[in-house]
């Protein structure tokens, strides 16, 4: 390199004071700073501009701090919508997860003795009565309650888990069955076909090496025309019958009757399957349920009881957080107030949706913009309930402008990021799954998004 070149280079001190605006922590962006210099050191004939310079960097900084976990406003009518951070918490839980975060608090202290307490006691009461279980506990998520389900019942010369080829499913980010069993040191015995399996194929398959017939609800995905399933009951019967334990993965596992908010299909609810006879099941905390990432393992006490005392049950237990705020929900659906965001959502009507739209566009008259309502159809989502959609209504956008894409990059670019999608030409709002509370915020992102 020449001298002429090396004086060329950016100072660092000059760079850093340059970017003085960027609200991210100085190691962060002096890291960034020192790296490109040290490419331009190596490529000496690309060195910039020292403006230009400052701009790409901010470009890059901005797209960093664009990767910050931050609130979204939701616009694409998938209510629970695994991108974007699965069920929006209600207030209560995170009230309580201020107050626990900040404090000390009775984890693992019984208040009444002064002595050690039991992690969780109350909690799994309260899961217990709204899984309709004799028990019930909780762990990371509900994947990881099917790896130590499946652990505790494989062992020994008794490996196989039983299931039907139609329950091989791949739940979303790389969640397979197969993979799962496999995993979990089990052995997968599948049985039936694709379209048909018969309670005949689950009695002809056990044997001494059965571990566990297992059934998995097939939340992603449906199946019509010529099939059959065995059904639950009957299964149960046999399972009982040979002695083998029988658990279902139930997903997304509504404790309440979905149906009842919304025109959606009936989710089997964790006190229906259970009463049907089977042994024990599981299900996730953020999904239908509507709190925080968690597993929920329900069913008869001995089994919960054998599950806990695993050495590996500790590896996946949840945090003080997690805990305070599934004790919260749990404790909402026993007094009966469902103020779940996700079943406030998938009840509000269209002419409610309609109106809050209306306003919305009133104010967007001046802009160089086509803004008016339009029909959508909002889906449950988190691999739940494929068939149902939920009549809705949204903003429909076009920019006068510029690009229907150049707008959705602004809104998400916002500082109140939106996200919408884009159909028949126009950039799509659903309001079913922006809150009320953030009309405001998408109004003023939409202004700015087109200015
Ligand atoms: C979503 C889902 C899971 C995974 O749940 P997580 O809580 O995300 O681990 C497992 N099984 C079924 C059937 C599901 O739908």
């Amino acid at each position: 390199m020449s001298k002429a070149d090396l004086s060329r280079l950016p100072a660092v001190e000059k760079t850093l004071q340059a970017l003085e605006e960027v609200d991210l922590p100085r190691p962060i962006i002096l890291s960034l700073v020192r790296q490109s210099i040290k490419e331009l050191r190596n490529n000496p004939e690309k060195i910039p501009d020292f403006n230009d310079y400052i701009n790409t960097l901010r470009t890059e900084l901005n797209s960093l701090s664009r990767t910050r976990i931050a609130a979204v406003i939701n616009g694409t009518g998938v209510l629970i919508h695994t991108n974007m951070g699965r069920s929006p918490l209600p207030d209560s839980a995170a009230e309580r997860l201020c107050s626990i975060a900040t404090n000390y608090n009775n984890l693992e202290l019984d208040l009444n003795t002064g002595e050690r307490g039991n992690r969780a006691a109350y909690l799994e009461k309260c899961l217990a009565l709204v899984s309709g279980s004799e028990s019930a506990t909780s762990v990371n998520n509900c994947a990881s309650a099917l790896v130590i389900i499946l652990r505790h019942f494989v062992r020994g010369n008794k490996r196989r888990v039983i299931i039907s080829r139609s329950q091989l499913v791949e739940i979303g980010g790389g969640f397979r069955i197969p993979d799962i069993l496999l995993a979990s040191g089990a052995v997968l015995h599948e049985i039936g076909t694709t379209n048909k399996t018969t309670v005949k194929d689950y009695e002809n398959a056990i044997s001494d090496e059965t571990a566990l017939i297992l059934k998995v609800h097939q939340s992603n995905f449906y199946m019509g025309g010529f099939i059959e399933n065995a059904e639950t009951e009957e299964l149960a019967q046999l399972a009982k019958k040979k002695g083998i334990p029988f658990c279902e993965d139930l997903g997304s596992g509504a404790v309440v009757n979905t149906d009842e908010f919304g025109p959606v299909d009936h989710e089997p609810t964790p006190s229906e399957i259970l009463a049907k006879g089977v042994d024990l099941i599981c299900y996730s905390g953020d999904k239908l349920l509507g709190g925080p990432q968690a597993g929920i393992i329900a069913g008869r006490s001995k089994l919960v009881k054998g599950i806990k005392k695993e050495p590996f049950f500790r590896a996946l237990r949840c945090d003080k957080l997690i805990l305070s705020m599934l004790e919260e929900v749990t404790e909402s659906y026993l007094r009966g107030i469902t103020e779940i965001p996700i079943l406030d959502m998938l009840s509000s009507t269209t002419d409610e949706l309609n109106s809050r739209a209306e306003a919305i566009i009133k104010d967007l008259k001046e802009l160089p913009l086509s803004a008016c309502t339009g029909k959508g159809e909002s889906r449950i989502g988190g691999g739940t309930m494929p068939k149902s959609t939920i009549p809705s209504v949204t903003i429909d956008l076009k920019p006068e402008k510029f690009s229907t894409s150049k707008l959705a990059k602004n809104l998400r670019c916002n500082t109140n990021p939106v996200m919408g999608y884009t159909a028949d030409g126009l950039f799509k709002i659903d309001l079913r799954t922006v809150f009320p509370r953030q009309d405001e915020n998408l109004l003023e992102a939409i202004k700015e998004a087109v200015s």
